[in-house]
């Protein structure tokens, strides 16, 4: 199984000499009076106007693209962080938003509130051992018994 994480669509920035008139900063208001400038979402932006609003990094430098949420104007690390999905939960198959806390178990990632043991629904601490059999969630006890029986031996892996 392979966690594919989703990606918004990403807005192009394009660094231009500006051409005629003066154009205003979409960011500060003020007269951009650089060689060049950058033109993102229909507006124009001074070099260091134009930054991502979380990590505060500037964006004409980190890519050629940003990213738009809710207001938001943000690199692509941020938005995906921040929108993205990590991939759906193994035990429930609902996605999981990027923002949450998630478990992760080689390949697998899980909800907090889903990693439990599939046969008897015990809860795992930091440190607890758990075992992934059949891509199944075990405790330590009931991993051993099901050794003890065979019965993961007669299912395909
Ligand atoms: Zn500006
Ligand atoms: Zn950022
Ligand atoms: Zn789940
Ligand atoms: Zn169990």
């Amino acid at each position: 199984m392979t966690v594919v994480g989703k990606e918004g669509k990403g807005v192009p920035m394009l660094s231009v000499q500006p051409k005629g008139r003066q154009k205003g900063c979409a960011g500060c208001n003020r007269k951009i009076k650089d060689r060049y400038l950058l033109k993102a979402l229909d507006k124009y932006w001074h070099e260091d106007c134009l930054k991502c609003a979380c990590c505060d990094c500037r964006l004409g430098e980190v890519g050629s693209t940003l990213y738009t949420k809710a207001n938001l104007i943000l690199c692509r690390r941020d938005y995906l962080r921040l929108f993205g999905t990590t991939g759906n939960c193994a035990a429930c198959s609902k996605l999981i938003p990027a923002f949450e806390m998630v478990m992760r178990a080689r390949d697998n990632v899980y909800h907090l509130d889903c990693f439990a043991c599939q046969l008897c629904n015990q809860r795992f601490c930091v440190g607890d051992k758990f075992f992934l059999k059949n891509n199944m969630i075990l405790c330590q006890m009931d991993y051993e018994e099901g050794q003890l029986n065979g019965t993961f031996e007669s299912q395909v892996q």
